[in-house]
């Protein structure tokens, strides 16, 4: 009978000890990921990312891209590119439209079509990529990446273009073009700095 007793005993005891050791372990993983993101934003916020050790978990975390001053203008502060002289305006090659800051997927060739209004144009968006809100136009409605805020460029509707009547006008100098079976950079995570 002392030995019947002393299984149940035992086995309680080891259910607290897993458990121990499971509250243990989350509680290790949880700073470590505070740790790591403190140092990462430290560094991406200085322009300092030299100290950062290239490990695969930072190369899925990267910071944003720095962008030229024209890139800045259009992504940041809703600038337009000129007609006619965006680098992607005609292009028809297979592949996938990356946001130019942040690297999230777009737009896919598939999606694009020949417009001839002078900027790179889509009748539909990657599920979820982009979002949409009034602009400070008070008349067009303006899209963005919706991973980083970055400014793309215009939706337009009802023009028949295409069947799904949709015409997402999107600056060259918003997007990277990746061609088909080209590996594709890991997402940015930062935010972007306050303007
Ligand atoms: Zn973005």
């Amino acid at each position: 009978m002392r030995t019947a007793q002393a299984v149940p005993s035992q086995t309680l005891f080891q259910a607290i000890g897993w458990i121990a050791c499971l509250a243990v372990a989350t509680f290790t993983v949880s700073c470590t990921r505070e740790n790591h993101h403190e140092i990462l934003g430290a560094g991406g916020l200085d322009g300092n990312t030299t100290t950062t050790p290239q490990t695969p978990a930072t190369l899925m975390t990267n910071p944003y891209n720095e962008l030229t001053p024209e890139e800045a203008y259009v992504i940041e502060d809703k600038g337009t590119e000129a007609r006619n002289v965006g680098e992607y305006t005609d292009t028809k090659d297979l592949g996938t439209y990356l946001c130019r800051r942040c690297n999230a997927k777009l737009y896919v060739s598939k999606q694009k079509f020949a417009s001839n209004c002078g900027w790179p144009s889509f009748d539909d968006a990657i599920a979820d990529a982009v979002r949409q809100e009034p602009d400070a136009d008070g008349r067009r409605t303006e899209i963005l990446c919706a991973h980083c805020d970055g400014h793309l460029g215009h939706v337009f509707l009802g023009e028949g273009y295409t069947e799904k009547n949709t015409r997402h006008c999107v600056n060259s100098l918003s997007m990277r073009f990746y061609p088909e079976g080209e590996q594709l950079p890991p997402i940015g995570w930062l935010r972007a700095p306050k303007r």
